[in-house]
Formats: structure tokens, C-alpha cells, sequence
């Protein structure tokens, strides 16, 4: 049986993903047959779906609407705040989906993506598909990071991550260890309190809280720049708040004061009942909760080579410079409900540059709202044109099989973008590792 094909197939269908194909239609490509979205989550709600149950929409920092949500008269602004984030984000995105007609296909799981020379191949557990470009949009939910420690394999209590964690309950009564520098390591500690016996908090670096209760846009602005030049120079991204620091919120304040927050650092091993404090005192415990943050989820590219030794991949204008057929939305400074729109808007440019004089006639029935505009440096003004922009049929603007490689749509240096990002930053300050 001949493999499938499609242009473009978009790796995952949380925001970045959903957003992606949204703007791609918009641009005249045809969901289900021009491009397709796969996703490995039984659910629509991308990583949302996983979240634990006692994250409430409103104690989550907040929510973005996807791409014009308000034709589905929807918004997370007006959404119930008092439900599991995981149920209301499940519930809008699948009627996102619906409404635009995204056709995500799900579950089905990317294993490896290959490189055949002209075309790319993809190992899904729905079938080989073979694509002119990719989509990356896999957030890092699928990679909790878990530092080694001397000891980790002979603790014998329960070890949960982020990833994994449920609810304070799970802990009633439990000696818990929290490792992590974060917020969500703060959130656990804070929510365990009353319910575990009693927590202890291990940091790798000192906490280094703000005076000020909320993030500065100059922080944010500085963190963005921190994980921008690390996915330009293909260095592993650092995380948020070793970019800007915690700000001294008053519940952490609170929690400061009560003793709840009382950061030490990092103990030199663990036991199999024990933590090992560096002055030699022992503590026994029952758990541990690694709220130690996330890693690009991006195992499916590794027959491409992708990495640089520095342990990154560059992403310098949205495309994999070894692979400029490999986009990517959702990476890096764009890891976050807002920045995954813009990444959305920004790589649906790109890969309409690149690809668009491919597509297979004819062009779609424009969609209501007004077309979206290539972007200038990268839209081949005499190829496929959105349909309700130029009202023609599109004509190919080059030969078949030569590929464009994105364009700078994204600047080195940029100060509205980069505050755009840091934006996008605030908003998932309270979730970063
Ligand atoms: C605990 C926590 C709380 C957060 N809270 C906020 C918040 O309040 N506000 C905010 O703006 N941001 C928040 N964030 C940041 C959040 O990650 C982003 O906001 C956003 O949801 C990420 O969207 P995404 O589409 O990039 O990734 P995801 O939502 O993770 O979507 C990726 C999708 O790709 C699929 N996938 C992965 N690998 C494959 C594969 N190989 N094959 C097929 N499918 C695959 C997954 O199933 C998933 O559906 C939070 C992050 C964490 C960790």
C-alpha cells in the first residue's frame, strides 16, 4: 500500500499546534488532505488534558484564547475559573477543532520523522506519512527532566514529577521532599501544607525572590532574550526563572513567613527511606516531588540529527537551521498559551513560503474572515495566494521539489517582538519549572 501524503504535517494539537493549522487554513491550505495534525493525547487539550485535577483555570496563571476563539463565541476570560483548568481547555479546544474543521487525527503518535531526500517521512502508529515540511508542536510535557542525584535508584518511596503529580492528597499524613526552584515547586509546597506531615524543599541555587509581587516586562523582556539566543545558538533552553527570579507575591510572602517556603540546598544523596543533607544530617522521608521542569519533547526528530553538541537545536527564524523543512512552534521563547498563538501566526507564514507553490489544486471556499498576509520577506508574491486575498487561483511561483528555507521572519533583535514574547513569558511564569 503506497504511504500517505500530505504538504505539511503538524506534530501535536495543543495551542501551538491548533493555532498552526488555523492560520495555515487561513492561508488556503486544506486541513486533512494540504496538511494534517496528528496527535499522540486521546483528548483534544493538548498537555492541558494532563494537568492535576486542583489546577483550577484560575489558579492557573492564565489561559489565551486561540485565533479568533471569539467567532465560537468562546473565551477563557469568561470560562468558569473555578473548574479544572484540564476540563475547560479540553472542552474549548475540541470545539475549536470542530468549528474550524481541523480533522486532528488522534491518537496517533509520531515515532521518527526521516529525511528521503526531497520528501520526509513519518513513522506514525496511524501509518508512514511522506510531507514536504513539518511542524513541530510538542511541547515538553512528554519530557519531565529528573536530575540525577547519587541514591535516586535506591530510594524506595513514591517519586512523582509535575508531570505526574495528582493532587496533596496522595500525600496525607507523608514526610515530603520538594526539589525544585520554581513556582510549581512553590504551588506544591504551599497546597501540601496541612496535608503532608511536613515538607522539606531542596533548590539547586538559592531562591532569588523579587521585592516586587509581579514580574517586570524588562524581567521578562531579559528572560526572553536568555532563551531566544539559546535556541539561536543551540544551546539547551534555561528556564524562566533563572532568567528573572520569583516575584514575592503576598501568598509566597505569606508562606515565607509561616516557614512553609524555607528553600535549602541541595541535599549530596538520597537513601532508601532517607535525604542526605551536605553537613551529613539525615531525614527520613516518604516521597519526593521533582517539580524540576521540562526539556523540548523532540525524540521523533532524532533521526535528523537536529542537535547541536551544545545540547540545543537552532531554531533561529522558526525552522531547524540543519533542516529548514523542520518548523517549530511552541519552542522556546513561544512556550506558552500567548506565545503559541503568535508562533502559530509566524510559522504558518513560513511554511505557506516554502511549500505553498506545491499544493494541489483547487483552493478552498475562503473562510469569513479576512485572509491573512503572507508575511513580506517571506510570502512568494507570485505563488499560491490565500484565495479570499487574491481571488485568483493560485499559480505556482517554482520548480517542484526545490524548497525555500524560512526567512528571517523572526529578527535577531527585535524589542516589540521581544516584548511580545516577554508577554508570553509572564503569562507561563507561574508554571515554569
Ligand atoms: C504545569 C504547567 C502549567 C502551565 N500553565 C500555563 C498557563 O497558565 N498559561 C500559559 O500561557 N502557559 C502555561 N503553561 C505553559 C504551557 O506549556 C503552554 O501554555 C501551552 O499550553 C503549550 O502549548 P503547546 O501546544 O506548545 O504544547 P502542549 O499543550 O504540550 O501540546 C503538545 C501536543 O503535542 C502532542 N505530542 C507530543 N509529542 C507527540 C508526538 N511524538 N506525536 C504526536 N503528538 C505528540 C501532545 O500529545 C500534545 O497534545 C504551563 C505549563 C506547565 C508545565
Amino acid at each position: 500500500m503506497p504511504d500517505e501524503s500530505a504538504s505539511v504535517v503538524v506534530i501535536g494539537a495543543g495551542q501551538a499546534g491548533l493555532s498552526v493549522a488555523y492560520y495555515l487554513q487561513r492561508l488556503g491550505m486544506r486541513a486533512g488532505s494540504d496538511f494534517l495534525v496528528l496527535d499522540r493525547g486521546p483528548l483534544a487539550g493538548g498537555a492541558w488534558q494532563n494537568r492535576w485535577e486542583s489546577l483550577r483555570l484560575g489558579s492557573a496563571h492564565r489561559v489565551h484564547d486561540l485565533p479568533n476563539m471569539k467567532a465560537l463565541d468562546l473565551s477563557f476570560d469568561s470560562a468558569d475559573r473555578s473548574r479544572p483548568a484540564r476540563d475547560v481547555v479540553v472542552e474549548y479546544y475540541a470545539r475549536y477543532e470542530e468549528f474550524f474543521d481541523l480533522r486532528v487525527r488522534r491518537p496517533s503518535q509520531v515515532t521518527a520523522v526521516f529525511d528521503r531526500g526531497a520528501d520526509l517521512v513519518l513513522r506514525s502508529t496511524t501509518g508512514d506519512i511522506v510531507a514536504q515540511a513539518v511542524v513541530n508542536a510538542t511541547g515538553t510535557w512528554g519530557a519531565p527532566f529528573v536530575p540525577y542525584y547519587p541514591g535516586l535508584q535506591q530510594f524506595r518511596g513514591q517519586q512523582v514529577h509535575t508531570a505526574t503529580y495528582s493532587a496533596a492528597e496522595d500525600f496525607r499524613g507523608q514526610r515530603v521532599l520538594v526539589v525544585g526552584g520554581g513556582t510549581s515547586a512553590i504551588g506544591f509546597l504551599l497546597e501540601l501544607e496541612g496535608v503532608a506531615q511536613k515538607t522539606f524543599w531542596a533548590t539547586r541555587r538559592p531562591v532569588d525572590y523579587m521585592d516586587h509581587g509581579t514580574l517586570s516586562l524588562e524581567d521578562a523582556v531579559t528572560a526572553v532574550a536568555a532563551q531566544d539566543a539559546a535556541a539561536r545558538s543551540g544551546r539547551a533552553l534555561p528556564s524562566i526563572v533563572s532568567g528573572t527570579g520569583v516575584p514575592k507575591t503576598r501568598r509566597i510572602a505569606a508562606g515565607i513567613a509561616r516557614g512553609v517556603l524555607d528553600a535549602r540546598p541541595m541535599f549530596s544523596r538520597l537513601e532508601e527511606d532517607a535525604v542526605v543533607w551536605p553537613d551529613g544530617s539525615r531525614e527520613p522521608i516518604d516521597a519526593i516531588v521533582w517539580a524540576t521542569g521540562f526539556r523540548p519533547d523532540v525524540r521523533h526528530l532524532s533521526p535528523l540529527h537536529l542537535h547541536e553538541k551544545e545540547g540545543g537545536i537552532v531554531v533561529a527564524t522558526g525552522a531547524a537551521e540543519r533542516d529548514p523543512r523542520i518548523f517549530f512552534a511552541g519552542y522556546g521563547p513561544t512556550a506558552s498559551t500567548v506565545g503559541a498563538n503568535r508562533a502559530g501566526r509566524v510559522v504558518a507564514r513560513q511554511v505557506f513560503a516554502a511549500i505553498g507553490n506545491r499544493l494541489p489544486q483547487p483552493a478552498p471556499e475562503p473562510l469569513p474572515e479576512p485572509a491573512l498576509q503572507p508575511g513580506p520577506q517571506s510570502a512568494p508574491r507570485q505563488g499560491r495566494q490565500a484565495p479570499a486575498e487574491s481571488g485568483l487561483p493560485p499559480q505556482p511561483a517554482r520548480a517542484r521539489g526545490s524548497f525555500r528555507p524560512a526567512t528571517g521572519e523572526v529578527p535577531v533583535s527585535n524589542r516589540r517582538e521581544e516584548e511580545k514574547d516577554a508577554v508570553s513569558i509572564l503569562a507561563r511564569f507561574f508554571a515554569d519549572d
